[in-house]
């Protein structure tokens, strides 16, 4: 009894990242074995340990995003709210716009695809039924017309919306005059970043069992495409990681570069997190990490509290550049031909609109490829040729959502860390300031 209670001591107290890299790395050997012995999946009692993983972390999301978005609205002085907002948003939306179009360069310089044309038939049905192209509609449905049901549906874009307004309104109210008002107001920031606090917790609970979750994700990925994954898909995995490559050197490396940040310690920090994000593939579930990260670089919480779990939820360039090869092997391999440029510009703002949208949760980009695809014109119909190309793509899914997913956070980082640096929200002894 008592060594087993040593054992288990002894697990929490070893770093969380190499536990999940551990699991990672026997998680894809076992995967690759079982695959090379004909078993492409695995018993359900042993899959139930991946589905509670990805279950507990959809299961923060919500009041994750409440918590921390709340708190950090309201953190930034009303003096600053505009300065600081104004330019996270912009920033972040110009980064996931670059992203697409880094990952449209990339599909077509690679032009991932699978000869799928024997069932041309079907693809021709599946392009005759056009999807509505109204962006507009997208950009009004973000404004909620009921936030109960927002939170119950999880529309996540309706919920960031709100509970920005609500903590915008909640900063101003901290500082009435009125004092009535003042104190109640701070009594509900208290209640909001208690919640977000129970919050990390919960998040530091579930990177304790990332572990066995991450390996048996990874172990059936491995498993059930083992010699497949070569390929046509290699080719998309390989267009993607090259695309998030780019995008941190040039994207990343160009700000940093701009806002004359030195890239050696800022990158010695950003190492966690983007560790941290491609093994548990969810820009949420690294949030503290990240937060970690932007403290020990001496960024001002009141510029990061706010503009992190933001990026987390609506800053996505990963996301972004996947959705562009994505696009194209899917038009490609069921259509046998690239992107019209009035798809790739259609692609490149509804990428970035469906990159604002993605929980920060993994898996979460493939459904919004869904949204693009529709949005193209292109509806992924069940039984439609194009329903068998998304689920090849369903199939790599994990490994693309680990690139994608430490990219997203890196993101965030230097979004944040560029912002901080240019309204200087540093400390004095901020290895940014040098
Ligand atoms: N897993 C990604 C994230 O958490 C989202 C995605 O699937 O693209 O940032």
């Amino acid at each position: 009894m008592e060594k087993k209670r040593n054992a288990f001591k002894a697990y929490l107290e070893f770093n969380v990242l190499y536990k999940i890299l551990i699991g990672l790395i026997v998680g894809a050997i076992v995967g690759v074995i079982l695959a090379s012995a004909g078993v492409t999946s695995l018993p359900a009692w042993i899959s139930m340990f991946g589905t509670i993983f990805t279950r507990l972390l959809k299961m923060i999301i919500i009041p994750m995003i409440v918590g921390s978005l709340v708190v950090g609205a309201s953190s930034v002085s009303p003096a600053n709210v505009g300065k600081i907002g104004v330019r996270v948003v912009i920033i972040y939306l110009l980064t996931s716009a670059c992203g697409v179009i880094i990952g449209l360069v990339m599909a077509n310089i690679f032009r991932p695809h699978a000869a799928l044309a024997a069932v041309e038939a079907l693809a021709a049905g599946a392009a005759g039924k056009t999807g509505s192209t109204d962006v507009w509609s997208v950009i009004s449905n973000i404004i909620p017309t009921s936030v109960l049901t927002s939170l119950v549906n999880e529309t996540v874009l309706q919920v960031i919306f709100f509970a920005l307004v609500f903590g915008l309104c909640l900063s101003f109210l901290k500082v009435s005059k009125n004092e009535r008002i003042a104190a109640a107001a701070s009594t509900t920031y208290q209640i909001f970043d208690c919640l977000t606090e129970v919050m990390m917790m919960v998040v530091r609970g579930i990177m304790q069992y990332a572990p066995i979750g991450v390996a048996v994700l990874i172990c059936e990925v491995f498993a059930k495409n083992g010699a497949k994954v070569a390929g046509a898909l290699v080719m998309v995995v390989v267009a993607c990681f090259i695309g998030y490559a780019i995008h941190i050197v040039v994207v990343y490396g160009g700000l940093l570069k701009i806002y004359r940040i030195k890239i050696g310690p800022f990158f010695k920090e950003a190492r966690t997190p983007f560790i941290t994000a491609f093994v548990t593939r969810s820009s949420n579930g690294t949030l503290p990490t990240t937060m970690t990260a932007a403290e020990n670089l001496g960024i001002d919480k009141e510029v990061y509290a706010f503009s992190l779990p933001l990026g987390a939820t609506i800053n996505m360039d990963g996301t972004a550049i996947y959705q562009g090869v994505c696009a194209f092997f899917l038009v490609m391999s069921c259509f046998g031909r690239g992107l019209t440029i009035g798809e790739m510009g259609m692609i490149t703002l509804l990428a970035t609109l469906a990159s604002i949208g993605t929980a920060g949760v993994p898996g979460a980009g493939a459904i919004m490829l869904a949204m693009v695809m529709q949005g193209i014109g292109m509806p992924i119909a069940e039984g439609t040729i194009l329903a068998g190309a998304y689920a090849m793509i369903l199939g790599i899914d994990a490994l693309l959502d680990m690139g994608r997913t430490a990219l997203n956070v890196t993101g965030d980082l230097t979004c944040t860390a560029c912002i901080a640096k240019r309204m200087k929200f540093l400390t004095k002894d901020s290895v940014l300031a040098k």
